[in-house]
């Protein structure tokens, strides 16, 4: 029986794993996915999480539920060496052992991309995983308590209310959109706090944002953003932001309680440091269009690749030499076509490039809000806001899923969302500690503390 090793369990791994699941005769190959979490996060929800919409364990789909055929192995890929046709994996133990292969998948997804701003390291998060898109709810939320705690005119309160995103590409621009409408949402819950108090500030280094919309949809963003009180700062960058002290490149400073960075992609390390496959000059690796790994002239045999850590020629480009855009609606295709030609070729059959015309944006920017544009067509507010949910609810795998994020959605329709800040399980033993340090007090013999 042949091995097939999977590197990431995300989108394209993922799917990847469930076309073979459902394409694979009995006993023809075995399917192993590694990755370090035992779920595929469904990025796209993440902004909806922040916000409360959406429930963070349904953004988080099971591979053991779901892949019911497939091995799943807790752990991290740190090399790959294909002469060898071995990856070393590290447990979360820490123990670090080799798996063999006689197929190898690589779908290690992007990393988050950061530059050496002063204080970036240490006051920012990101937003591409579940438990970041939990903590900057949580943040807000606490922000909002500890600034309604402290008396009006209090100069600490501006600090606790301002929250700034750095980076309007997608993920950027849907996250302050649905972060804004929750803190505005939130005032209403807090007759200590003035609207006029929040300060939203979004910075974006070019001169304008969305780029997968048109400029015109781009600029109307910017100014439905603005219209709802938040600042887009273009052309301006974050130069400094030790101690939560935000300094932009065009002199701009202020306290912010709350940065997220959402300023783009940087490839994989494993990807890009730690295999003997061929990679390009930005650290992706070299696919041909049928998804299999190296060049016509020198293709790795059973070798393949998908999603944003592949440079994946694109087909339905006029532009010459194009690669397909890293986004989900690529990753689930090329998984799906991955697992396709894998299995084809196992068979000794004929494989297909993959091809796949893009569908078009769409994007929430809050309750209510979004922008959607697909070739010249363009609809914005409640209308596209309609369209991003019912595409995503449409597109998170399995109907286990869907069916659980549109109970949250309804239930939160009739009920409202849940507006209370659970940033103390961080701290899960505090209360249990405080407790005990209290018994020992209460323990110690009144004479022993006169003495
Ligand atoms: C907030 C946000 C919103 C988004 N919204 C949209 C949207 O609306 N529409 C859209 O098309 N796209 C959207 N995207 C982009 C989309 O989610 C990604 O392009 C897509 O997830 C890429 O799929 P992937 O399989 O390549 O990588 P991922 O889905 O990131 O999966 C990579 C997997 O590999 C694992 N992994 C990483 N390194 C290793 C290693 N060394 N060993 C083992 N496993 C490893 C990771 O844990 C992860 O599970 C959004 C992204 C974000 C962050």
């Amino acid at each position: 029986m042949r091995e097939i090793l999977i590197v990431g369990g995300g989108y394209a791994g993922f799917y990847t794993a469930w076309g073979l699941e459902k394409t694979l005769r009995k006993g023809e190959a075995r399917v192993t996915v590694v990755d370090p979490r035992p779920y595929m996060t469904y990025q796209p929800f993440l902004p909806e999480v922040t916000a409360g919409s959406v429930e963070a364990r349904h953004a988080a789909v099971s591979l053991r539920r779901h892949l019911r055929r497939t091995r799943i192995v807790a752990g991290t890929v740190t090399g790959i060496r294909n002469a060898d046709r071995t990856v070393t994996v590290r447990s979360a133990l820490g123990d670090a052992y080799e798996l063999r292969y006689d197929i190898l998948v690589v779908t290690a997804g992007a990393v988050t991309r950061t530059f050496p701003v002063p204080g970036l390291a240490e006051q920012a998060i990101g937003l591409k995983h579940v438990e970041e898109a939990v903590a900057v709810r949580d943040r807000l939320l606490t922000a909002f308590d500890r600034a309604a705690s402290l008396p009006a005119g209090d100069p600490r309160r501006a600090g606790l209310l301002t929250v700034t995103f750095v980076g309007g590409g997608f993920s950027g621009v849907e996250g302050f959109g649905e972060l804004l409408s929750l803190a505005t949402a939130l005032l209403r819950h807090y007759p200590e706090l003035r609207a006029d108090e929040l300060s939203f500030h979004l910075v974006e280094a070019r001169e304008r944002i969305l780029p997968e919309v048109t400029d015109g949809p781009g600029a109307w963003v910017v100014r439905e953003l603005e219209r709802r009180g938040a600042r887009v700062h273009l052309n301006s960058r974050l130069v400094s932001a030790v101690d939560g002290h935000v300094v932009l490149s065009g002199g701009e400073e202020y306290d912010s309680e709350l940065i997220v960075w959402t300023a783009g992609n940087a490839s994989n390390p494993v990807v890009h440091n730690h295999t003997d496959l061929p990679v390009d000059a930005r650290g992706l690796l070299v696919v041909r269009p049928d998804l299999r790994v190296g060049t016509d002239a020198a293709p790795v045999p059973d070798v393949w690749a998908a999603g944003d850590d592949a440079a994946v020629p694109d087909l339905a480009s006029p532009v010459p030499g194009a690669r397909t855009v890293p986004n989900a609606q690529h990753a689930v295709r090329q998984g799906k076509r991955l697992a396709k030609n894998l299995v084809a070729d196992l068979r000794g059959r004929r494989v297909r490039p993959y091809r796949h015309s893009s569908l078009g944006a769409v994007a929430t920017l809050g309750l209510g809000r979004g922008i959607f544009e697909f070739r010249g067509i363009v609809v914005k507010g409640f209308p596209a806001w309609l369209m991003h949910r019912g595409y995503h609810v449409l597109a998170v795998p399995t109907w286990e899923r869907k069916i659980r994020v549109l109970a949250v959605w309804l239930t939160a329709a009739l009920f409202g969302r849940d507006l209370v800040s659970l940033a103390s399980v961080q701290h899960p033993r505090e209360a249990f500690l405080a407790g005990a340090a209290a018994g020992e007090r209460r323990a110690t013999p009144v004479v022993d503390r006169a003495a």
